[in-house]
């Protein structure tokens, strides 16, 4: 027991010191459930229900239509976009917030090639989250001669000497979904600059979990989505970050009438708004919008850097629990011990991951798992704690050595 108690003390340690602890006052967890599942949907701020009802009942409810000028909706998507840009080291005017990832890479990616005439290939990882690809090829689809290539981040540099000068965008992720591990976004973004190519930025994983500088990497284009670490809602809407420097040439692909110059003069053809405003498409969701607007107001005097470094913490510690108590149980962590290459979330291996993500589950500890056998804990340093993530183990731990679960794969149908 001398391992197991060491532990808790470590645990009990990291806990008491942790200048973050208070933050978790901000959300409404719900009592006797242990939430590592935040990288897939952040659980509810307590600013959220009040700014919702406040949305629906005096808003929508009593000011109606007045709403769009007299509360602030028109100008949502910007005045949001602009909180997010915070998050990710965007100065103002650059962001956008709404519709979907997926619809704001389709963007992102469009605008990117057009920015590169004549260069054919555009690179993406071959691990890249699904949608990221699907959409790499829709957007090549669309231009004759365009091609994909899947190059994974650590064989970049070689791969652009030989094709860089064809190269018109690298579209990644410095998250791996799958693993949790973090690629240098710095580094890639320099190397697809050296080859004048754009570096598009799918920040997923990474907006509201560390520091990000996408001003000061002169980044070119990034997404992310507002349901992840930005604790949105479900379906939360998602941004855009376009950098100044490229705002008078971008040519969007969906030119919808919010981002013409003059949305309300009914023009016949369309011409795009000055700034990052064009790069807005139809009437936003404003209760979605408002929602996150609300979840955001948990990270106004969060230090992100502050918030990185716990993450740090409750990851290795959370490895080193998988050490002691799993891996001799035979499931083995894939996650990178490097803190300089782990984001923020553990993985870890074992053949059956779908029965022990739900015998977690109904032990109250929520996790999720990636087909075929990987087991996802997410840490949120806003509300985890070093005491959960010891126990999350513990009961993994007890339910591999008494078999107490189901080892038949998933059947069909959405897993979370
Ligand atoms: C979560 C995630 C998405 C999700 O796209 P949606 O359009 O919001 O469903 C896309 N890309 C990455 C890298 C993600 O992690």
């Amino acid at each position: 027991m001398t391992t197991a108690t060491s532990l808790e003390d470590r645990a009990a340690r990291a806990d008491a010191e942790d200048p973050l602890a208070p933050l978790a006052g901000r959300f409404l967890l719900p009592e006797g459930v242990i939430y590592l599942d935040g990288n897939s949907l952040g659980p509810l701020p307590a600013a959220v229900p009040p700014a919702l009802a406040d949305a629906v009942g005096r808003q929508w409810g009593t000011d109606l239509i007045n709403s769009w000028n007299d509360n602030g909706w028109w100008q949502a998507p910007l005045r949001i976009g602009d909180t997010i840009g915070r998050l990710v080291g965007a100065a103002p005017g650059q962001t956008v917030a709404g519709d979907s990832t997926s619809v704001q890479l389709f963007t992102a990616l469009g605008a990117a090639t057009a920015l590169r005439p004549g260069r054919p290939l555009l690179v993406t990882d071959p691990g890249h989250f699904p949608t990221d690809r699907y959409l790499a090829d829709a957007v090549a689809r669309r231009h004759d001669g365009m091609e994909v290539c899947r190059v994974p981040p650590a064989d970049l540099e070689p791969f652009l000497a030989g094709h860089g000068s064809r190269v018109a965008a690298v579209s990644y992720s410095p998250v791996d979904f799958r693993t949790g591990e973090l690629y240098d976004m710095a580094a890639l973004t320099e190397a697809t600059h050296r080859a004048g190519a754009l570096a598009v930025w799918d920040l997923c994983h990474a907006a509201g979990a560390m520091p990000l500088r996408l001003d000061a990497l002169e980044v070119d284009l990034a997404v992310g989505c507002g349901y992840k670490f930005l604790n949105g809602g479900p379906g939360a809407p998602a941004w855009l970050y376009a950098a100044r420097r490229h705002h008078d040439a971008l040519d969007t692909p969906l030119t919808g009438w919010n981002g013409h110059a003059h949305p309300f003069a009914m023009h016949r053809d369309y011409t795009p708004a000055p700034g990052i405003a064009r790069a807005r498409i139809g009437t936003p969701p404003i209760l979605s919008l408002l929602a996150l607007e609300a979840a955001l107001t948990v990270f106004e005097d969060v230090d992100l850097s502050e918030l990185r470094a716990k993450s740090l913490s409750l990851t290795d510690f959370f490895l080193t629990c998988a050490d002691e108590l799993l891996t001799p149980l035979g499931i083995t962590p894939v996650t990178p011990r490097d803190p300089a290459r782990r984001a923020g979330h553990v993985a870890l291996r074992h053949p059956h991951a779908h029965g022990l993500t739900r015998a977690l589950a109904d032990r109250g500890v929520v996790i999720d798992m990636r087909a075929p056998d990987l087991l996802r804990f997410g840490v949120n340093a806003l509300y985890t704690t070093h005491t959960e993530l010891l126990t999350a183990a513990r009961h993994l731990r007890a339910v591999v050595r008494e078999s107490a679960y189901d080892p038949a794969p998933p059947r069909s149908g959405p897993v979370t």
